[in-house]
């Protein structure tokens, strides 16, 4: 396979950390993305298992950040080619007492932010004739969850994007996918409540919690070269709590 330049988002920890790990183990080199400067854990991890990474700091809410981060990219090693929205953020809330800054804190990282670098990305993807892009949105985006309206809106949103640039660019060599997984362990979910991981395992037809690593193969796949057949798919990593949705 060829050896292409990816960006992922959120590259700092949990799923996008082990996302990096995976395309930079597949042979890219491997920009890493993060609102802080932790992506350089993960650029270090990467290098010393001798595997090519780059941290870049951006806010991808902001769109000026992540251009900036674009032009660090090109210009170390030129356009990206594979990109994976990784990077999101929960401010939970029943939805009458949600504040305006917890909605727009939330549609901001996990929908704007892939709008940004999608508009970035693309027009240099256009004249390559090839790209990939894959959006990880979540199990509450196709089901919903109560305290998560933000959230699944966000991640129901991602789906809506993906397929319209899905349409817009398949003439053009590009595929976009979204992942949706369900409970993974990370941070995130380590902020969850004390009781929320037995429900959790009791109701995951799996009978447990994915890990980041198992969300990474599948982003992997869609990202490579014989997944170019797939584009403005769903794929839940779940465990089966979707079944298939
Ligand atoms: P995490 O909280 O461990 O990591 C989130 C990453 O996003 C961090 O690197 C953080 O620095 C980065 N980030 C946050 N805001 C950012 C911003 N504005 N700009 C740039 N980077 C930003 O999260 P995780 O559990 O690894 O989740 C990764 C993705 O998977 C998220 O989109 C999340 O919604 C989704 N997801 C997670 C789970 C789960 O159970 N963990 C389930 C479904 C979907």
């Amino acid at each position: 396979m060829s050896a292409r330049v990816a960006l992922v988002t959120g590259a700092s920890r949990g799923i996008g950390r082990a996302i990096a790990s995976e395309l930079a183990g597949a042979g890219h080199r491997v920009a890493c993305c993060a609102s802080s400067e932790a992506a350089k854990e993960t650029q270090a991890e990467i290098e010393a298992g001798g595997g090519t990474a780059l941290a870049v700091r951006a806010d991808v809410g902001d769109a000026d950040a992540v251009d900036a981060a674009f032009g660090e990219i090109e210009s170390t090693w030129g356009p990206v080619e594979i990109l994976v929205n990784n990077a999101g953020i929960t401010a939970d809330g029943l939805i009458a007492r949600m504040s305006d800054e917890h909605w727009n804190d939330v549609l901001r990282t996990n929908l704007t932010g892939a709008f940004h670098t999608i508009r970035r990305a693309t027009p240099k993807m256009m004249r390559g004739r090839w790209g990939r892009i894959v959006n990880v949105s979540s199990v509450s985006g196709q089901a919903g969850a109560p305290g998560q309206a933000n959230y699944a809106a966000a991640k129901a949103g991602l789906l809506g994007l993906s397929r319209s640039i899905a349409r817009e660019l398949a003439p053009r060599g590009i595929t976009c996918n979204v992942v949706a997984p369900g409970p993974i362990v990370t941070a995130m979910t380590d902020a969850m409540p004390a009781d929320w991981r037995a429900v959790m395992e009791a109701t995951v037809p799996l009978g447990r919690l994915g890990s980041p690593e198992e969300v990474a193969a599948v982003v992997a796949f869609l990202c490579s070269e014989p997944a170019g057949y797939v584009t403005g798919a769903l794929v839940p990593v779940d465990g089966g709590l979707g079944m298939g949705h």
